[in-house]
């Protein structure tokens, strides 16, 4: 196991190694770490068919194991997908926790992916002026990117993330076990996200997982069952090394500028300035990581229309995002019923609420390189500038 720290969080990376007994570590982490009457599991319902009974099961083997542990294990399972990240799923959840008597020293334990992650969250800062969380990410993406960095928030019809607060977990298990059931585009959804972590930061990173995309990618697809949601465990292996690699490469930018007061953690929204625009015009149709893919080439193209990026460069980028079976220009969402609404007008609507934004001014994070940014943060871009790049 790998410690990291980021903020007040211990990041507790495992290997792939299928010997592993990763359940028993984190039950006794939690259970001896972070001492308490009620430990609450929140998880979604996608999430309790495959990984719920057995986290519980070490839960309370920990327990029974010990004469003087005598806290109660309770689990509240919840809806999957972006749209129950809301403020009446909090509210539903902070009422269930509030009839079932859990006190202000309950460790809540987030079982699950991005989704689940930012809401328990913002559930645990919130319940009771704050309660201690633990993350136990279930995606790839929540792995590398949402888990890290202490973020948490739910949605709004005017915007994702619009309303949260900062509470890092006390502990983030990063076992790429659970990533055994996850979907191969879900997996391709949290590569979106790995793919822009090397590209703002490490060019070795960059190359690696350019040039591993048909060993690995295909390999994944090759083997993976009828239902579609098996991934061979053996390719874990490469995985977590670049797990490892974005999670290195997050927690330094975060601990850096912890809740982005001088700029420079915005460069970890590479892709997210247009990205989100456009994630919030298809949802729920693209996911996340699919709708980044397509906002990181066109931010790529405003930095190459600025002489900061090169046109190979910017071919470098999409052909590693294609080889992930990522989608790389808009026209790739042509089959979404919503597709219509990603005009320019549209677009640059939904940009003008982005948090980043300086007052009226949107900013973009330029690269300069596939590994390296123009500026230590993100880049004030004109309006015309972004209009003309997306309609090209
Ligand atoms: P998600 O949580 O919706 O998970 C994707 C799907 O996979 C869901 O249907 C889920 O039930 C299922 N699933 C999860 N783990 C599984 C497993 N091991 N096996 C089988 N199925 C599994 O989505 P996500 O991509 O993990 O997260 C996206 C969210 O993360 C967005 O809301 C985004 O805003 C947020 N995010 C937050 C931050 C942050 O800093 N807080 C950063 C990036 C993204
Ligand atoms: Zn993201």
């Amino acid at each position: 196991i790998e410690i990291k720290v980021c903020l007040d969080s211990q990041i507790h990376i495992g290997s792939a190694d299928s010997s592993f007994d990763y359940l028993s570590y984190i039950a006794r982490s939690v259970i001896h770490g972070l001492p308490s009457s009620a430990y609450l599991i929140v998880t979604d319902r996608n999430v309790a068919k495959f990984h719920l009974t057995s986290l519980e099961a070490a839960l309370h083997a920990v327990i029974e194991a010990n004469a003087r542990i005598s806290s109660k294990v309770s689990t509240y399972i919840m809806p999957s997908g972006e749209a129950t990240k809301t403020r009446e799923t909090k509210a539903g959840m902070e009422d269930w926790m509030l009839v079932s008597g859990l006190t202000r020293d309950t460790v809540v334990i987030a079982l699950g992916g991005g989704v689940v992650g930012d809401l328990v969250g913002f559930v645990a800062a919130t319940y009771m002026r704050s309660v201690r969380l633990c993350h136990v990410p279930t995606t790839l993406l929540a792995m590398v990117d949402s888990s890290v960095g202490g973020k948490v928030a739910v949605d709004t019809p005017l915007g994702k993330n619009m309303i949260g607060a900062f509470h890092p977990a006390k502990h983030i298990f990063v076992f790429p076990h659970f990533l055994v059931t996850l979907p191969a585009r879900e997996v391709a959804n949290g590569m979106a996200e790995v793919i822009k972590t090397a590209a703002i930061r490490d060019s070795t990173m960059f190359r690696l997982i350019a040039s591993s995309a048909a060993d690995i990618w295909q390999a994944f697809k090759d083997v993976k069952d009828a239902s579609g949601t098996c991934m061979l465990e053996s390719r874990l292996h490469f995985l977590q090394s670049f797990i490892a690699s974005s999670i290195a490469i997050k927690s330094d930018i975060v601990n850096a500028d912890p809740k982005e007061l001088n700029g420079t953690r915005n460069l970890v929204n590479f892709g997210h300035t247009i990205g989100h625009a456009i994630e919030s015009l298809l949802l729920p149709e693209a996911l996340h990581g699919e709708a980044i893919a397509v906002g990181m080439c066109l931010e790529a193209r405003i930095a190459v229309t600025k002489g900061h990026l090169t046109i190979s460069e910017l071919r470098s980028l999409r052909d590693c995002l294609k080889a992930y079976d990522l989608p790389t220009s808009m026209l790739d969402f042509a089959k979404c019923a919503s597709a219509p609404n990603l005009t320019v007008d549209k677009l640059l609507d939904r940009m003008a609420i982005d948090k980043k934004n300086a007052g009226i001014a949107k900013k973009v994070v330029l690269l300069s390189s596939l590994g390296s940014t123009a500026e230590k943060q993100a880049s004030i871009v004109e309006d015309a500038h972004i209009a003309a790049v997306i309609a090209a």
